[in-house]
């Protein structure tokens, strides 16, 4: 039987950019051996981006829609369309024309070759400005630094999926969600296609800086619990060394005074004495940090694993 191709692609606000996005996938698509659909997932756009989308699926019944009823973010609308499309792979675009879509014929390329997941790798963002830059250089170094997950450097959505990450992905439940982090978390063979990300093509990105730093705080919580964890490490280094300084000073003064003739004052050891219980309320946050976490865990119900493929079991 003929393989499907789904892809799968966000819209919020691109009336200008819909038409476009569509036919240059579709010329790609239909010079493949695969059948393809299109899921256009109108993320309760409030321009005009609604009536292109009904009169392109009306036209062709390659294209198919889902909308929104509201505004739910980018990861939401991908989530909607991955878990609607049909496909033995399933790709993910952007719809402002940054992803060009003639890489599709890479993505499927790798994936024929055996690839569960193949991720496009932004090696350039013509779009990006030095703050944009320096933020994403140092969110890939924290990341990688705290999390178990490798993610590399440049990683965007524009990935193509297999079927079986497909459907381990739609058993996800967790609600504060970063698509590609899950799918990175979810394993499985992956490969990597670079590209250099054009310019957003009409509009502007609806991405402000302070919803990148959120979206950065979300993953780095949702890929480790490191952040949760820095008071409890703290508290353990203020309780060492001034556990060590108060038993320093407090010796000094009861024990070895006349020997020494030190002389600390009173406010030193009432200091040494303070910070040494500021300590210890640390470590103890630290600690309830971690129970925080293992609930965190818990509640996300994540699989416990994940199988790749099965050889003799049913
Ligand atoms: N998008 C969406 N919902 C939103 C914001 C964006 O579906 O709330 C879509 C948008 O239409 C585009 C993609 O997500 O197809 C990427 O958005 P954008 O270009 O604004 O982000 P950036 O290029 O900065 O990642
Ligand atoms: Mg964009």
């Amino acid at each position: 039987m003929q393989k499907i191709i789904s892809i799968v692609i966000p819209i919020f606000n691109e009336e200008q950019n819909i038409s476009l996005i569509t036919e240059r996938v579709i010329s790609v698509l239909a010079g493949t051996k695969y059948d393809y659909e299109l899921i256009l997932v109108n993320d309760g756009s409030s321009d005009g981006s609604a009536v292109v989308i009904d009169s392109l699926t009306k036209n062709n019944s390659h294209i198919k829609s889902l909308e929104l009823s509201k505004n739910f973010g980018k990861e939401a609308a991908t989530s909607a369309g991955i878990s609607a499309a049909v496909g033995d792979a399933v790709i993910m675009i952007d719809a402002d024309l940054q992803h060009p879509p003639e890489l599709i014929r890479q993505l499927v390329e790798k994936w024929e070759q055996g690839s569960d997941v193949v991720i496009g790798v932004r090696t350039k963002n013509k779009d990006a400005d030095i703050i944009k830059k320096i933020g994403s250089f140092f969110y890939y170094k924290i990341i990688n630094a705290i999390s178990d997950t490798y993610i590399k450097s440049g990683s965007t959505d524009f990935r193509l999926l297999d079927r079986k990450v497909v459907n381990e992905f739609n058993r996800f439940t967790e609600h504060d969600r970063i698509t590609r982090g899950l799918i990175d978390w979810l394993g499985f063979k992956r490969e990597y296609v670079e590209f250099v990300a054009d310019k957003r093509l009409k509009g502007k990105a609806s991405y402000s800086k302070l919803k990148l730093v959120k979206l950065a705080l979300d993953s780095s919580v949702s890929h480790s619990f490191f952040p949760l964890k820095i008071a409890g490490y703290l508290g353990t280094f203020i309780v060492s060394v001034f556990g060590i300084g108060g038993v320093i000073v407090f010796a000094e003064l009861y024990l070895f005074d006349d020997y020494f003739k030190w002389h600390i004052a009173p406010i030193v050891q009432l200091a040494v004495l303070m910070i040494f219980l500021i300590g210890i309320v640390l470590t103890c946050l630290g600690l309830v940090a971690i129970y925080i976490g293992s609930i965190k865990s818990e509640v996300s119900n994540r699989p416990l694993y994940i199988v790749r493929e099965k050889k003799n079991i049913k």
